[in-house]
């Protein structure tokens, strides 16, 4: 035993990251949020320096990793059930029952406290807190307020308390396609004013949830999007398992935490949210949207945190009698990762304001198709750009960087993977703001378009070479420059927001 010693290491990631990190503290400010929410974000704050961290560590032991339990011996259920490590069930009381999901809460304390936890990866919660933000927000826009049922999950969700919770979970990926999600064929059968569900679902991430959102095809409506409706289906009736089956559980590269599973739907009980012939755009519509701004979120915290950890390494560890932050090409990179970090945070808060501020009944047409297209390529372009960005920091932090338990890094890097692959992956996301430009009729107003969601940020150059994709009669040449025109044009409008935040 040698007595090296890393405290001042540990120590230099700091005590409170909501307090320490201006950026977010200035952002937050803008809301002039009340006392108790301030509590509540200097609470989160600390969690995030220190039990979050050590929750965090535990939940992603390989021993202590979600595992199918074993079905009862009396022949009473097939396998239904998940374990989880208690630390993850405390944080999700902690969080769920703290009132963030309130439909008054403010926006941006809610995605300031999403952001501290993101800071983590997976760690088995941020999934569940995203799938619970999409939940209560269908709920509320597209559920029908006299129904008693709808009016029950929200009620749960606007009285929550640490004892008495819930959360929620979305499923659409069947086997046959994730992006082309109009081939559902999972089957939703009439019964009485509700539906009961039968077949497979391939990716069922957060199992464990209360409420289960379904994309299912009724079998009497059209072939296309249009015969597929939103069903919410409660994991448990009168205490049972509601006609489900776990198949198994994936084996992830990332979100090890969390629970994904292959399940067997066998009439389970649901009843309809929203018009039964629209249920897919209000899946995409709300509850993926909402899901894609949290990973957004999440692809900048995940980098404020690589740098964190990046950025206390160095300057606690000496080589050659230096510290490493003092060799200039490590310099360098912690500089990178920084600035990359600012930009990407900067440009999560203000996609929070400008996707938020279109959910307002009010909103101008230009805010709401800003928005819509605002969100495909935000998702896109920030999560792909994590992934290398999280494994230079582990390879700055050398041999211990790739350490599973020495620090985050390994963890965020093997999320990032998942972050860009769910709720639409890169390409398709592009191509789905492409077609819905198309649709919102941007081509001959590219310049109305451009500075409204850019601002000062639009040059006549974007605006000329966004005419010209949108002119583009070639699909493989319109697509082709598209791909490389959209980073750009997130880019510019990260810069225009980090300007507003300096
Ligand atoms: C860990 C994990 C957890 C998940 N949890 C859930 C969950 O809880 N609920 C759920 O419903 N799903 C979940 N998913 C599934 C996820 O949402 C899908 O993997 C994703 O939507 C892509 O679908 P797919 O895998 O079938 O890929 P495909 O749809 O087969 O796509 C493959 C590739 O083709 C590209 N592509 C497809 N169509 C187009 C197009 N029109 N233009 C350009 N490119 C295109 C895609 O970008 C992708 O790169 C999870 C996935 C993972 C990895």
């Amino acid at each position: 035993m040698t007595d090296y010693d890393f405290s001042g290491y540990l120590e230099a990631r700091g005590t409170n990251w909501f307090d320490e990190d201006p950026m977010l503290v200035r952002w937050v400010e803008r809301s002039n949020p009340s006392e108790a929410t301030r509590r509540m974000l200097d609470r989160f704050g600390r969690d995030a320096a220190s039990t979050w961290i050590e929750r965090s560590d535990v939940a992603e032991r390989r021993d202590h990793l979600p595992r199918i339990r074993e079905p009862d011996p009396y022949n009473r259920f097939p396998a239904t059930e998940i374990d989880l490590p208690s630390v993850t069930w405390k944080t999700l009381a902690e969080i769920h029952g703290s009132g963030i999901w309130r439909a008054d809460f403010d926006e941006r304390a809610r995605y300031a406290i999403v952001y501290l936890l993101n800071e983590h990866g997976e760690m088995g919660v941020t999934c569940s807190v995203a799938c619970t933000d999409g939940l209560a927000r269908v709920l509320r826009m597209a559920g029908d307020p006299d129904d008693p049922r709808i009016r029950e999950v929200l009620g749960r969700i606007d009285g929550a308390t640490e004892a008495d919770w819930i959360h929620g979970a979305q499923f659409v990926t069947e086997i046959q396609g994730g992006s082309d999600a109009a081939t559902n064929a999972l089957e939703a059968r009439p019964d009485g004013d509700a539906f009961r569900l039968h077949g497979q679902k391939w990716f069922c991430s957060n199992l464990t949830a209360d409420y289960w959102l379904v994309t299912a095809r009724r079998p009497d409506g059209p072939s296309d999007h249009r015969g597929i409706g939103l069903f919410c289906v409660p994991r448990l009736r009168d205490g049972a398992p509601n006609g489900y089956r776990i198949r198994r559980l994936k084996d992830k590269l990332g979100t090890r935490a969390l629970p994904t599973a292959e399940i067997e739907f066998e009439g389970a009980w649901g009843f309809p949210v929203g018009p039964l012939d629209a249920g897919l755009r209000t899946m995409v519509a709300v509850v993926l949207t909402t899901s894609r701004v949290h990973n957004v979120v999440a692809a900048a915290a995940s980098l404020r945190r690589a740098h964190r950890e990046a950025h206390a390494y160095a300057h606690f560890r000496t080589a050659f009698g230096r510290k490493l932050a003092d060799f200039p090409l490590l310099a360098a990179s912690l500089e990178r990762l920084a600035a990359e970090a600012d930009l990407a945070s900067a440009g999560a808060f203000a996609c929070v304001e400008d996707w938020t501020a279109a959910l307002d009944p009010k909103a101008s047409r230009e805010q709401k198709t800003w928005a819509r297209i605002l969100v495909s390529i935000a998702k896109a372009v920030s999560t792909r750009r994590t992934s290398p960005r999280i494994y230079e920091a582990m390879m700055l932090v050398g041999g211990n960087g790739i350490e599973e338990r020495f620090s985050v890094l390994p963890r965020l890097y093997r999320d990032a993977a998942i972050m860009e692959t769910w709720e639409g992956p890169y390409t398709l996301l592009l191509s789905q703001a492409l077609s819905d430009m198309a649709r919102l009729e941007v081509p001959g107003r590219e310049a109305e378009f451009l500075h409204f969601g850019l601002r000062d940020a639009a040059t006549d150059e974007l605006v000329r070479e966004l005419a010209a994709v949108l002119a583009e009669r070639d699909p493989v040449a319109r697509d082709l420059a598209w791909g490389e025109l959209a980073p750009r044009i997130y880019f510019a409008y990260e810069t225009w927001a980090l300007a507003t935040l300096a």
